[in-house]
């Protein structure tokens, strides 16, 4: 199948590691140029290399903080000038702390919240002219499962998971008539650092061991496992590529089936 992404310019937020490094680098596979934004600036510049790798194309690296209004204008700014154009963002960067409902600060839900909720919210706002004016493009949110499956440890994420599904929805109605198909994945969970962080916090808050909370929490997933950051990436390449081209407005589920009910 031929996703039609040669030489098409795409901006992945959060991909030094993790599922965001693994969507940069099935985006270089099939030929696109990629630019790869987070804080880490050693490991992003693996993370462009291994793409000019795999692209054998320009690959470029954005250090930048997405939870600040600034920093996302100067990363839009910046690939915009080096690569020319924006087909393909990935909102993808977000790092919300799980722990108890009324021990977690203001403070903490507005500092997790400016980067999961407002980063890709002025992301969006920041390239929307930019493919507006090019006739078209795509925008792909990584929304965290909790969106629809809400744990008691993790009300902080699933609350701004739960806006992001519904600002992919009103962002696709917006871009439409400008060729701008707007779309979500929604991983459950998935095999990564953040992944490890997140079970230690729960465990943290609700006062068991996190091999008690890891098990309970993996249980679901009758394939006998979770999922990789390469699964999450494969659904981003489908739904940003040219084989999604009637697709737009949804939200994806990719959880190996563990979410319960039919509209998932
Ligand atoms: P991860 O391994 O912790 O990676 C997070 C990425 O975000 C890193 O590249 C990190 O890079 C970047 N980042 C963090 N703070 C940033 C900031 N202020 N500015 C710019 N970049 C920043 O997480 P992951 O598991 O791959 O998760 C990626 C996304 O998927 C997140 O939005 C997460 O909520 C969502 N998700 C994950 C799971 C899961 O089970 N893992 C499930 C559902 C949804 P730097 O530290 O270099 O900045």
């Amino acid at each position: 199948m031929d996703l039609e992404l040669r030489d098409k310019v795409a901006v992945v937020t959060g991909a030094s590691r993790g599922i965001g490094h693994a969507v940069a680098l099935a985006l270089a596979s099939e030929g696109a140029r990629v630019a790869v934004v987070a804080r880490d600036a050693s490991a992003l510049d693996k993370t462009a290399a291994q793409c000019r790798d795999r692209s054998g194309r320009e690959a470029m690296a954005v250090t930048a903080d997405l939870s600040r209004l600034d920093e996302v204008e100067r990363t839009v700014a910046t690939v915009r000038e080096r690569l020319g154009r924006i087909d393909v963002l990935v909102n993808n960067a977000g790092a919300i702390r799980g722990g108890g409902f009324l021990a977690i600060p203001d403070q903490q839900w507005l500092d997790d919240w400016s980067l999961k909720l407002m980063g890709y919210i002025r992301m969006a706002r920041a390239v929307f002219p930019l493919m507006q004016a090019q006739g078209g493009g795509r925008i792909c949110n990584v929304v965290g499962a909790a969106a629809r499956n809400p744990t008691a440890t993790y009300l902080t994420g699933g609350a701004a998971n739960a806006a992001l599904v519904n600002f992919t929805k009103g962002l696709a109605d917006l871009g439409a008539p400008s060729g701008i198909r707007v779309t979500a994945v929604s991983p459950a969970a998935t095999r990564t650092e953040r992944w490890d962080a997140l079970m230690a916090q729960q465990a943290a808050a609700s006062g068991r061991s996190v091999d008690e909370v890891r098990a309970e929490a993996e249980a679901p997933y009758r394939l006998g496992r979770i999922a990789t950051p390469e699964d999450i990436a494969d659904a981003v390449c489908f739904l940003v590529s040219a084989r999604a081209s009637f697709i737009t407005g949804i939200c994806l589920t990719v959880d190996g089936g563990a979410t319960r009910g039919v509209y998932a």
